[in-house]
């Protein structure tokens, strides 16, 4: 901690700095005098470091790299500043002074002798041994390590370099599975094109009483700090002395165990959220082959104080960001508009208009009849966009029914249900021969059974009247 406090004041001391030379550039820019303007930059602040641990014992204490890692946050936070200035943006502000509870890690930017992990152990220069609880082995590289303090422990977080073809699984030419899309919504998190919800429990909600109860007590507390401290400096006022400011009282027992309490609660709500997004992504990661998902802001909903607490609860984009990083290349965005249509909420799967209200869960569309459920229909709006296609699970007959504009007459009848168009990978990874690609039968098992052992000897079936060569680009569209 006290070495936290000691980056904590170098972090401030450095953004002092940084705002005093901004001050003086802009007073002999208004000047208009031929003064040089000249700003500080990383290198510079390398240098006052040294001079910052002359004068600060226990920043002297600290390990170097540690202290260089204080200015390149600081340098990057200005970096982002500056980026967010060149996009035009208003609302954005330069790195300023924080308070010492915001400030709550420190980095060693190379792992190796400063800091390593070994038997369990965490060894930090400067610091020591730390017990650790070893849970996840580290793959690749490691390149740094961080320890965060985070919901009333200390964390160690390590950063490891990776091929990408060791983290994200890719698919084969050959995979049979189906694509899927994805709609989410606050009702059912995610509905996908083939009928298929995901739902996991809404965490703030079922433990929103415990948390009610528990932070009611934390403001009394504080309210009741806030008290003593008015009678303490009320009193030093009466014998002419000067009273501590009201952040520099210690926190009482009672106090920190409450706020311990409340942290406790928050923390676990998180877990149950993380748990099951991963489980989501894991199991979709699993079911499908490739996945578009609808891209939207989820900003205002946060907005809208109706649907904030909710949206929250949902955490829709840490769901999204989730499956990106399972699916990486399988993963596609998808708009949430049709051109010269509407948006997919707000239509039909035939172009005709089908307004809805949020709180309207059905789907029924005046024009072609197609009755479903509001996100089902969604989820296969977004199918056509990105596959050309709809699922068989949307009823067959609406499958039929599909149109574009003109085409219907052409395309009816062709195959535009996902389950009998195949079209080929925008990408693959390791592509095989033809000879040794899996005996399928449009995608129903094959009557060998296994299909493993002896792929290389089995002769090839001809391929689906509708499927394309894998080297050729899919368009979205159903070829033919
Ligand atoms: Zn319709």
């Amino acid at each position: 901690m006290t070495r936290l406090r000691a980056c904590w004041r170098l972090r401030n001391g450095l953004v002092r700095d940084r705002e005093n030379n901004r001050r003086e550039n802009k007073a002999i820019r208004q000047q208009g005098t031929e003064a040089k303007v000249r700003y500080l930059t990383r290198a510079d602040q390398y240098k006052a470091i040294s001079e910052y641990a002359r004068r600060d014992t226990g920043l002297s204490l600290v390990h170097s790299q540690v202290r260089q890692n204080v200015a390149v946050r600081v340098d990057e936070g200005y970096k982002r500043f500056f980026d967010a200035l060149k996009k035009g943006q208003t609302d954005v502000h330069p790195p300023k002074c924080i308070e010492l509870k915001r400030y709550r890690s420190l980095t060693y930017p190379q792992y190796g002798s400063a800091a390593h992990i070994g038997n369990s152990k965490l060894y930090l220069s400067g610091l020591g041994e730390f017990k650790l609880y070893d849970h996840r082995r580290i793959k690749g590289k490691p390149k740094t390590v961080t320890v965060k303090f985070k919901q009333g422990r200390w964390h160690c977080i390590v950063t490891a370099e990776i091929q990408e073809k060791d983290v994200i699984t890719r698919v084969r030419c050959d995979d049979d599975r189906l694509d899927a899309c994805i709609d989410t919504g606050l009702d059912k998190l995610m509905t996908d094109s083939h009928g298929e919800e995901y739902d996991p429990p809404k965490a703030w909600y079922d433990h929103r009483k415990q948390l009610r109860k528990a932070q009611k007590k934390l403001s009394r507390q504080f309210e009741a700090r806030q008290k003593k401290h008015e009678a303490m400096v009320a009193e030093a006022r009466a014998s002419g002395r000067k009273a501590p400011a009201l952040k520099d009282m210690p926190y009482s027992n009672r106090l920190r165990r409450q706020i311990r309490k409340v942290a406790t609660i928050h923390t676990k709500i998180e877990r149950i959220r993380d748990y099951h997004h991963k489980k989501n992504a894991d199991v979709i990661a699993d079911r499908y082959r490739r996945l578009a998902v609808e891209e939207h802001s989820v900003k205002f909903m946060i907005r809208n104080r109706r649907l904030a607490k909710v949206a929250s609860d949902r955490a829709i984009h840490k769901q999204k960001l989730l499956l990106q990083s399972k699916l990486g290349k399988r993963y596609i965005a998808a708009p949430n508009i049709r051109e010269e249509i509407g948006g997919n909420s707000q239509t039909c799967t035939c172009g005709a208009p089908a307004p809805k209200e949020l709180k309207d869960r059905m789907h029924v569309c005046p024009v072609c009849g197609l009755v479903g459920k509001r996100d089902h229909v969604s989820a296969n709006i977004i199918s056509i966009i990105i596959f050309g296609c709809v699922s068989l699970s949307l009823a067959p007959e609406a499958g039929q029914a599909f149109v574009r504009r003109g085409e219907d007459e052409a395309r009816r009848g062709e195959g535009l249900l996902c389950e009998s168009v195949r079209p080929a990978l925008e990408f693959s990874g390791k592509r095989r021969s033809p000879v040794r690609k899996r005996n399928t039968a449009g995608g129903e098992p094959t009557t060998g059974g296994d299909t493993r052992v002896h792929d290389r000897v089995r002769p090839v079936l001809p391929r689906e009247p509708q499927a394309v060569h894998h080297e050729e680009v899919h368009h979205g569209r159903a070829p033919g």
